[in-house]
This record gives structure tokens, sequence and C-alpha cells, in this order.
């Protein structure tokens, strides 16, 4: 398990019981796919990737519930480092983020093939046969802080016109990734510019606020309309008001810690936006951090400030 963090925010949410959903119907532990017998796309929602992240398997759960399927293609409902998620605890809710090392870091062949172990690549190693056949992806998660939900497109402009298509969150972020290892979200296909097949992850705000249960619901129902998995007589009950024209930040610079002593200058939480370039950021060790440009956006400050990690990525509005 990871080391507890401090933990300044309530938690607002219950983490479902998904017992129902272990047997699935794809040979792998807590994955369900609906075929609908017609020809179409492979979509997938996924869900606790970090097993701390309830939003994701709250929508999941809801959309079982509804009794979702696909009008064409197949859906695919799966919910991934389920052993992180059963230990969440909410009297210690930052604890459960992983069982031994970071479930979004594990997804390029080399590690996948590798001779590593532990209870994460285990399950991604189960899990790579379904992921592999997927067309569309959306992959459900939640942050450390209480700033804007974002979508994460990855760098390619097919990531955000998918974004675009599904319309929320009101911000898309276009990115490159983490330097510690490859998400899912960027797993072979995902990032080949040639092909179709294409992934967004999504963070729905903060990890046990109501708003990003609220959000990660919408997010999927919009996903699934623009896919053609449900149309608007499924959908159009459940939706909430027509969303804001979206903005798009592309990140320029991933800020990896290089020391074992990394600190902010200032207490970000994300989507502060540093007008002139230059500005002291924080120090990595002895090493000032400055905003490489104007109108510098701060993507996800972490405050897992470990060596080798990320600490925030910087970007700008591009749209
Ligand atoms: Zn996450």
């Amino acid at each position: 398990m990871p080391a507890s963090i401090a933990n300044e925010y309530p938690v607002h949410l219950t983490a479902p019981d998904i017992g129902a959903y272990k047997a699935g119907n794809t040979g792998v532990d807590y994955i369900t796919t609906f075929d609908s017998g017609k020809s179409g796309p492979h979509v997938m929602i996924s869900a606790v990737v970090h097993g701390n992240e309830l939003c994701g398997a709250l929508a999941l759960d809801w959309l079982f519930r509804l009794g979702v399927r696909p009008r064409s293609g197949k859906l695919t409902l799966a919910f991934m480092n389920v052993q992180a998620y059963l230990s969440f605890d909410p009297a210690d809710p930052t604890a459960s983020r992983f069982v031994d090392e970071d479930f979004n870091r594990l997804w390029d062949e080399a590690t996948l093939d590798g001779p590593r172990d532990s209870a994460e690549l285990r399950r991604a190693r189960q899990v790579r046969p379904v992921v592999a056949t997927v067309d569309r992806l959306l992959d459900i998660h939640s942050m450390q802080h209480a700033t804007g939900a974002l979508m994460l497109a990855g760098p390619l402009d097919k990531g955000r016109r998918l974004a675009e298509g599904t319309g929320v969150p009101e911000l898309v972020v276009m990115d490159e990734g983490h330097a510690a290892g490859r998400r899912m979200r960027d797993y072979r296909d995902f990032r080949d510019p040639a092909s179709k097949r294409d992934a967004l992850l999504v963070e729905c705000g903060q990890h046990w606020e109501k708003s990003s249960e609220t959000l990660a619901k919408e997010t999927a129902l919009r996903f699934l309309l623009f896919t053609g998995m449900v149309d608007m007589d499924f959908a159009g009950p459940h939706l909430g008001p027509t969303p804001p024209r979206q903005k798009v930040v592309q990140v320029t610079h991933p800020v990896t810690i290089k020391s074992d002593h990394f600190r902010f200058a200032a207490d970000y939480r994300g989507l502060e936006v540093i007008a002139k370039a230059g500005t002291v950021l924080g120090h990595d060790g002895d090493q000032p951090v400055l905003t490489p440009h104007d109108d510098c956006v701060l993507i996800m400050p972490s405050r897992r400030l470990n060596r080798g990690a990320t600490a925030v990525r910087l970007g700008r509005f591009v749209g």
C-alpha cells in the first residue's frame, strides 16, 4: 500500500458494492461486455484504475442498474484495480490508490511482457486482452484537489475530436502523459495517429465530492451518445443542461521531479494561470522551477512529490 498522505477533503461518496459484477461474462473478473449482435465499434468505460477514485465505480454501477445496452457494436464496462478499490477505507481514503504500484504507469509492452511482478501488473496482464480490442475508451478518474474537471485527450488530434464530440467537461487537456510510465489511455493503438482506435481519460473533480459522481455520469452518458452506443431516449432523461463551449489546453512541459526534495512556492490547486514567463513555481532540490512561457496554465499539481514522478504539467490555451 502507498503511504497515506494528509487529506483535507471530507469523504462525501460511498464506494458501491461491486460484488455483483465480479463474474462478468468475459472470462475476466469484473469485466462485462454487452454485444448488440450488430456490427459497430467496441466501446469501453473503465473505472477504479486508481482504487480511491469512487466516481467511476458509481457511474458504472448506475449504468448497469439503468440496463444500458449498445444499439450496435459492443459495450464493455470494466472495473480495473479492484484489489485496491476493495481496500478503500473512508477513514484513510488516500491509502487505497494502489496496492504495490500505480496501475496507470504500466501500459507499454516492455513492462507488460517483462519479468517484474506486482498486484497491478497481474491485473493489467489479465485485462490487457480486452483493452487491446477496444475502439473507443473512456477511463474515469478523479483528482486530489478540488479543482475543475478536465478531459485528458492525449497528444493527438483524434483525441481532441473525441473529447469535443463528448462535449464535457469544459476543459480539454492535450498531453503526453508521464515520464514514470505509460497510461492505459496511451496503450498501443490509442497513441498511434494512423489507428482509428482512441481513448479519453476524464478527471471528474475531487475524489470524494458529490460533484465528481455527477460529472462521471454526465461524461459517461455523453460519451455513449457520441459513440452511438445509446440514443437520446436512453440518455435524455438523465442529462444535465447543455454544456458550455469547451476550452483546450496543450501541455507544453511536464515537470518531472529530479531530486528528493521538491516543493512548490505556493499552495497550487490546479488551473492557475501564471501571467509571466520566468515566474518561480517551486524548487526541485536547489533548482528553481520556472514558468517556461507567458500565460502558463498549471495542470494537476501533485501532492506525491517523489523523485521521478510528475509534480505538475504546464501548458497553454490553444482553443
Ligand atoms: Zn486516477
